[in-house]
């Protein structure tokens, strides 16, 4: 088990940093096209299009640092022999829990009190 998710975080970091970096390039160049075009949004249309595509993009940006931050504590909690212990109540995370999301740091009763 311990193989396994390892394995399987590893690949979840790979795909967490590749989905950050292309979202932070795609950023990079919104800001490129943004610098040539018109400032003002509000009556420009093609402004309105970039200000919906940067929230977009800032959001996937987001949730792929996020994501991989999960991971990275869930591999030094792997590293450390925390790994699949309920961070909060210190009970085993069930292995069905840990195979959607192999890197939840609580149990189902704690992700649910804690509202994640
Ligand atoms: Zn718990």
């Amino acid at each position: 088990m311990t193989a396994d998710a390892r394995a399987l975080l590893e690949e979840l970091r790979v795909r967490a940093a590749a989905r950050s970096a292309s979202a932070s390039h795609a950023l990079d160049e919104l800001v490129h096209d943004r610098e040539g075009s018109n400032d003002d949004d509000e009556h420009d249309p093609e402004g309105v299009t970039l200000s919906s595509e940067w929230s977009r993009l800032s959001a996937l940006a987001e949730d792929a640092a996020a994501q991989l931050q999960q991971v990275d504590d869930a591999l030094a909690r792997l590293e450390a022999g925390g790994y699949g212990v309920c961070t909060s109540c210190g009970r085993p995370i069930p292995l069905a829990r840990l195979e959607v999301r192999p890197f939840a740091e609580h149990c189902v009763a704690c992700a649910e009190r804690l509202g994640r």
